[in-house]
């Protein structure tokens, strides 16, 4: 049977057994022993032979075999006491404001001295809130909603390391935990042993997270439901403005002026539609997070069970291979 040997505490840098075995033993700088990486012999007599030379009894001959199957046996609990992939918490998906931005439309026409009249300033300022942003506020909730979907839940509805996926990290982790055992035990073991491919069923639901078609459709009435401002409580927020303007010439050929209106600062009136749409998607955060937690929970629940069993095969695998050992 293969043997190796070991130097326990106590050695005292006698020199004994590097100098007269240095095939086996070397120097440290401090002048104490160390078993030279790697061997191996093949003659535990001649092992414990050699080991006598030592005065302080402090070198050991162990058995490289029953060495190996301890280490792949220790390997092969962590892979028993893995967990998978951990469900977060649901305050780790929490909506918080003020990691949102709302994109405000550019107002193209204000400052514009387009207008006859005060009222057909205002009116026209009205309907540039509207077409802007008022009438769009679906789209503006779509887009945060997407935002948050994209933040949080991508990794748990994606398979690629760049994308974030949580799976594929884990894989990646229980494939270094394979590899570490693969690393002791060498042959013996299937050519895919390392290999981890585990991903939740790409059912409906998932398919539809990563065209945007859950979770953001569906929160949409439950944000506007937060959402009951008018288009009229936002025209605090912009004025108008007169100015004497060039109109044609008289018969006399004498440039005629009258009173030209434009309206300004419907940017303003923008900015504060989109702090009070994110306000409402915070009054409406419960559902979204609720609902992406129940996403969560099913598809991390599933990759486990998954997992599990290939975990389960593999250290089938794994025993097995010791044991012919
Ligand atoms: S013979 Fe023993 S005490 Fe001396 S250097 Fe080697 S291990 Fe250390």
């Amino acid at each position: 049977m293969a043997v190796k040997f070991t130097i326990k505490n106590g050695c005292v840098g006698c020199g004994m057994c590097y100098a007269q075995y240095a095939n086996y033993f070397q120097e440290n700088d401090d002048g104490s022993a160390a078993v030279n990486a790697g061997k191996i012999l093949e003659n535990k007599t001649e092992a414990e032979k050699i080991a006598s030379v030592c005065p302080n009894r402090v070198i050991s001959v162990e058995s490289a075999g029953e060495n190996k199957k301890q280490a792949a046996m220790q390997a092969i609990q962590k892979l028993k006491n893995f967990q998978g992939c951990p469900i977060p918490s649901k305050s780790s998906i929490s909506f918080k404001k003020e990691e949102y931005h709302v994109r405000v439309p550019y107002s193209p026409n204000e400052g514009r001295y387009n207008y006859s009249s005060d009222r057909a300033a205002e009116s026209a300022a009205m309907s540039a809130f509207k077409d802007g942003m008022y009438n769009k506020i679906d789209t503006f909730i779509l887009e945060i909603i997407s935002e948050y979907r994209v933040r949080y839940l991508k990794p748990y509805y994606t398979k690629s390391l760049d994308d974030g996926s949580v799976y594929a990290k884990t894989n990646a982790e229980v494939s270094k935990l394979l590899k570490e055992i693969e690393n002791i035990i060498g042959n013996g073991l299937s050519n895919d042993f390392v290999t981890v491919n585990v991903f939740p069923n790409e059912d409906i639901t998932w398919k539809m997270l990563n065209k945007g078609q859950v979770l953001s459709d569906e929160m949409i009435s439950s944000v506007k439901r937060e959402f009951d401002y008018s288009a009229d409580d936002y025209d605090c927020y912009w004025d108008t403005d007169d100015m004497e303007c060039s109109a044609g010439t008289d018969w006399r050929g004498r440039t005629k002026y009258k009173d030209m209106y434009c309206y300004r600062n419907v940017g303003k009136a923008f900015e504060s539609l989109g702090k009070d749409l994110l306000s409402a998607c915070y009054y409406a955060r419960s559902s979204l997070e609720d609902r992406a937690y129940e996403f969560i929970e099913s598809f991390v629940k599933e990759y486990n069970k998954k997992l599990k069993e290939v975990l389960k095969n593999k250290i089938q695998i794994a025993e097995r291979a010791i044991n012919n050992m």
